[in-house]
């Protein structure tokens, strides 16, 4: 038997697991913060399972949310905090490969932790510090091998998308795939093309975002997965090339999207085409396409005032972290300090705008007025005008009678 002490994560909702027990039921931590704490790695979510059913959690507490009662998942609220609660369940296959057919919620910690996709994702935590292994996951962590509960095959039959955690699991841990669960990724490689590009994407993201994502790709490639992927398919040049650069590790989201727009793609019709063929949310899309012209200014070095202006030095400096990977010469002090010189940083700060037009020059709404906004702003941040409401105007009557 192994008893660990709890770390500080776990003492918080020590609690929750103790209110639960003396209602006479089971709970234990279980999941990624049980894997990540025996790694000694850090935690971000603390996930409780219980063999109290949904019902029964709510009457424990008084404060709960339904955020996933029909997979039979409450949030439990204490002093500001939240706990995901989830009720020991069995689920059945995945027809529409989007979400389990049904699920079943059970008594049983045993079938709980068999339905569970690694031997490593698969321990639980008492709340004395005992871990409860019981398909020698932490063997596994011990040796750094990413292994299915179960036959490979038949599980990830169930859910195909088991195959792209097995590979993304040992990129993010620098994990080996042991030998009869990589065959079986291999060989079933094809079943990913019927997977939901939301549950593809969530695991795509933190593969990039993960420790060695070099080792995912390659991971991609060996076992086929890309091959059978559809939006993948569009991206072969990543593939292709991602494995000959020297170094890979992405600090965000839009670094990520962003080296791999870079090397797939060619101009931002097809960024925004990909990202939403991805169903990258729009303010995801906005900010890779932002860093995708800040690095195609950068591979050039040809940067003026307007540029920095309407791009932001946010992006250049996160196109900054792309072109370190790819390379590309460029002196980002001299973009800061022309950054910092420019007169005005945002267009709330122009003096003048669209209400000062049609109130005191009589404009009407409409194009012209757009236009001499544009042009004004330009003069401005070019350094051309001051920015002063008095000076702007003479210069937007000027525009206007011109
Ligand atoms: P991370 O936060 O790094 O993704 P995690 O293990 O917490 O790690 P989640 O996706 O939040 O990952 O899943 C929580 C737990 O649920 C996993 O540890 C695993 O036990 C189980 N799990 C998640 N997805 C699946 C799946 N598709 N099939 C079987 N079990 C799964």
């Amino acid at each position: 038997m192994k008893l660990i002490k709890l770390p500080l994560e776990f003492q918080k909702a020590r609690i929750i697991l103790e209110k639960i027990r003396n209602a006479g039921f089971e709970a234990y931590f279980v999941g990624g913060s049980v894997r990540d704490t025996l790694l000694g790695l850090p935690l971000h979510d603390v996930d409780i399972a219980t063999s109290a059913y949904p019902a029964e959690v709510k009457q424990i507490f008084k404060k709960t949310v339904d955020t996933g009662i029909e997979h039979g998942t409450v949030t439990v609220l204490d002093h500001g905090d939240g706990y995901e609660v989830t009720t020991f369940r069995t689920e059945s296959t995945y027809q529409d490969y989007r979400r389990p057919d049904s699920v079943e919620f059970v008594r049983s910690l045993e079938d709980d932790l068999k339905r569970r996709d690694l031997t490593i994702n698969a321990l639980a935590l008492s709340l004395d510090g005992e871990v409860i292994d019981l398909f020698g996951g932490l063997e596994d962590l011990k040796k750094g091998l990413i292994k299915a509960v179960g036959n490979p095959n038949e599980r990830y039959h169930e859910d195909a998308l088991r195959m792209m955690r097995t590979v993304r699991f040992a990129s993010q841990l620098d994990f080996e795939i042991e030998a009869t669960t990589l065959k079986a990724v291999a060989e079933n490689a094809y079943l990913l093309e019927k997977i939901a590009v939301e549950r593809i994407n969530v695991e795509w993201t933190k593969l990039l975002l993960g420790k060695n994502p070099k080792k995912g790709i390659t991971g991609f490639i060996e076992t086929q997965l890309f091959a059978y992927c559809p939006m993948f398919k569009t991206m072969d040049q990543v593939f292709k090339k991602i494995p000959s650069l020297e170094q890979l590790h992405f600090n965000n989201e839009v670094t990520a999207w962003t080296l791999v727009c870079y090397l797939s793609l060619d101009n931002h019709k097809q960024v925004s085409k990909l990202l939403k063929a991805w169903k990258c949310s729009n303010e995801l899309i906005a900010n890779v396409q932002n860093c995708f012209s800040a690095l195609a200014l950068l591979k050039i070095g040809q940067i003026d005032a307007w540029n920095l202006y309407t791009i932001g030095l946010p992006s250049f400096e996160m196109a900054n972290y792309v072109a370190d990977m790819l390379g590309f010469p460029r002196d980002m002090t001299t973009i800061q300090d022309s950054y910092k010189a420019l007169p005005i940083k945002n267009k709330k700060e122009l003096a003048i705008n669209g209400g000062n037009l049609i109130k005191d020059l009589q404009f009407t709404p409409g194009p012209l007025l757009g236009k001499t906004l544009n042009t004004i702003e330009k003069k401005v941040v070019s350094g051309e005008l001051r920015n002063e409401l008095s000076l702007l105007e003479i210069a937007a009557r000027k525009i206007q009678n011109d």
